[in-house]
């Protein structure tokens, strides 16, 4: 080999050495024995290129990359068109190889060993800050359509809802119905028991719209103490079903907060999709709503009689 070419061999920093393969005498390699190598392998043996010469495959291995593999595994290299490439994870010393072995002759192979803990490391590194950097963003855009009082998505938000399950409806001719729910004389429990124990009912309720409603339906913190219900898959009479079913729930429920025990009614605007524009739909519901509050609260009013 050139001189010069020698020279870089030796003192590049993967490890590199030839081998010469071993049969027995049915012509079956059993081993393989050190022809050449670099200092780098040395060191990665913990001794000099020179003390390498002659060593079989087994012998040295053993003495430190074990997993680098047997004699057996080198026949799939002896068979080979071009290089094969693989990984090894030494336990004792932990650290991360990549092998690249190639025959280059008819009895003869050579290795290559690159160090590729840092790079392992750090790849490992950075997928755990794209992690958590992915958490995050989820988290901060979750926080960003939530309202946090309630846990129910934002005013702008359920609107962006609405308006895709609004061409879905479309798109798949599917039944789909919204509810504006708002609840009755709540200044007065502002009034009576202070804001922040009006701020503990919103929460306890909200907890028991979300187990009074489907997983499929969305719901929308739409005003102060007022919610967008989106019933996707819902017709005028099943929404009044879940709607009122939902309503008779929050009649009979007791919030207890602190030693109170506080009782309070909703009125429920209720419309049903059937091509109309989105404010259109939300008026509609909106107007039934109103309806609901003028004719005694504590009820649903839908745009047809169920
Ligand atoms: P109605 O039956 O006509 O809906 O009567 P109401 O008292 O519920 O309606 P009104 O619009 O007169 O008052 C709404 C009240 O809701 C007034 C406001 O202080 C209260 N409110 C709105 N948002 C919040 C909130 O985040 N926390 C608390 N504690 N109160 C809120
Ligand atoms: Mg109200
Ligand atoms: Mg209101």
């Amino acid at each position: 080999m050139d001189r010069v070419y020698k020279k870089i061999i030796m003192h590049m920093p993967i490890a590199y050495a030839k081998y010469k393969m071993i049969y027995d005498e049915e012509g079956q390699p059993y081993d393989s024995i050190i022809i050449d190598s670099n200092a780098a392998y040395a060191k990665l043996l913990h001794t000099k290129p020179e003390a390498l010469t002659g060593k079989s495959f087994a012998e040295t291995m053993q003495r430190s990359i074990r997993h680098s593999g047997s004699a057996n595994d080198y026949e799939k290299i002896m068979a080979s068109q071009g290089p094969l490439r693989f990984t090894r994870h030494h336990d004792e010393q932990n650290k991360h190889y990549q092998v690249t072995a190639f025959s280059d002759s008819e009895n003869t192979f050579v290795t290559l060993i690159e160090d590729i803990s840092e790079h392992i490391i750090n790849t490992l590194k950075l997928i755990d800050a794209n992690t958590s950097l992915i958490e995050n963003n989820r988290k901060l855009y979750k926080d960003s359509v939530t309202d946090s009082l309630t846990r129910f998505y934002n005013h702008s938000y359920i609107r962006q809802v609405l308006r895709e399950e609004i061409d879905l409806a479309d798109y798949k001719n599917l039944a789909l119905s919204i509810a504006m729910i708002d609840i009755d004389h709540f200044k007065k429990i502002n009034d009576s028991y202070g804001h922040q124990t009006g701020d503990h009912v919103l929460s306890m309720l909200s907890d028991l719209i979300r187990t009074h409603t489907r997983r499929s339906d969305h719901i929308g913190r739409y005003g102060g103490e007022e919610f967008l219900l989106i019933l996707p898959n819902s017709d005028s009479f099943q929404a009044t079903l879940i709607v009122d079913r939902l309503r008779s729930a929050i009649e009979n429920h007791r919030f207890d907060i602190d030693d109170n025990h506080l009782s309070l009614t909703v009125s429920c605007g209720i419309a049903t999709y059937c091509g109309q524009a989105l404010h259109q739909f939300i008026d509609e519901a909106d107007k039934h709503l109103y309806t609901a509050k003028r004719m005694g609260r504590n009820q649903c009013i839908c745009d047809r009689s169920v």
